[in-house]
């Protein structure tokens, strides 16, 4: 189970250091992970190379991903970062198509599964963001909006495979009302989603489901489940106390 710590445009480079003296304070993490729970950090690119060091001198079992990346390779692209720096980088993965990368920097579903095959063609684990807003959702078009989204990803993947890459690729149902709001879905439409990614691509697809959208401490018990590979969290893991109660509340019994 992969949980996944979104600091979106967040933290500073001291803040980031007490973070890690507060998680380093828990002495579970190694047993965590050997039981297949672990937490992976993305931070602003700017911090990526500082927090893996880090991580490792402090022997804290997290993996590092990317916010993002370029859907160029190389060039003129001023204030880009693209896919060869990250691996340059040694990141574990890179979070692809958040819907505040969609709504405010204009990503489309065709970036979107640009990026995912540049990823791929590197070992670059992709975590792919997709999810209705309130409108879709209203309106009954839900499952067609995941459709929109996942589909033109998917083909890629099939392409990324025939060439031989074999990275994982992860799916974080993300809708857009819950994102930052304090509702979460109801596990029955997480399951639902499920439910579209194996009828449609398959039952490796669906194993790779994460859930996002106001996740915490508090709501993560409930929408543990069966259908879910892991969770994607925001706003409640800028508060590494949360991260660590978190994991208590999943691992428990592990
Ligand atoms: C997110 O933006 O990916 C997210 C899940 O945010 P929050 O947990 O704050 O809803």
């Amino acid at each position: 189970m992969l949980v996944i710590a979104n600091w979106k445009m967040n933290m500073s480079g001291k803040e980031i250091g007490a973070y890690l003296d507060r998680l380093g304070r828990e002495d579970r993490w190694a047993r965590w992970a050997s039981s297949g729970f672990r937490l992976v950090l993305c931070p602003p690119f700017v911090y990526l190379e500082a927090l893996r060091s880090e991580c490792r001198k402090r022997a804290l079992p997290f993996d590092v991903m990317a916010q993002n990346m370029s859907s160029w390779e190389k060039g003129a692209y001023t204030g880009e970062v693209s896919v060869n720096m990250l691996t340059d980088l040694g990141v574990d993965g890179v979070l692809l198509g958040h819907s505040e990368r969609r709504r405010y920097f204009g990503e489309t579903d065709q970036t979107v599964a640009q990026k995912v095959l540049l990823a791929l063609s590197r070992n670059l684990v992709p975590v792919v963001c997709f999810g209705e807003n309130e409108e879709d959702r209203r309106g009954g078009s839900s499952s067609r909006v995941w459709d929109a989204q996942v589909r033109p990803v998917w083909e890629v993947v099939m392409k990324a495979r025939q060439a031989g890459y074999a990275s994982p690729v992860y799916w974080a149902y993300e809708p857009v009302w819950a994102i930052g709001t304090g509702k979460t879905a109801p596990l029955v439409e997480i399951r639902e989603v499920g439910g579209y990614l194996r009828d449609n691509f398959g039952v490796s697809c669906a194993s790779g489901l994460l859930y996002g959208g106001s996740v915490t401490d508090e709501s993560v018990s409930v929408l543990q489940d069966g259908a879910l590979h892991g969770f994607l969290v925001g706003s409640a893991f800028l508060d590494p106390r949360c991260v660590i109660r978190t994991f208590d509340q999943l691992c428990a019994g592990s």
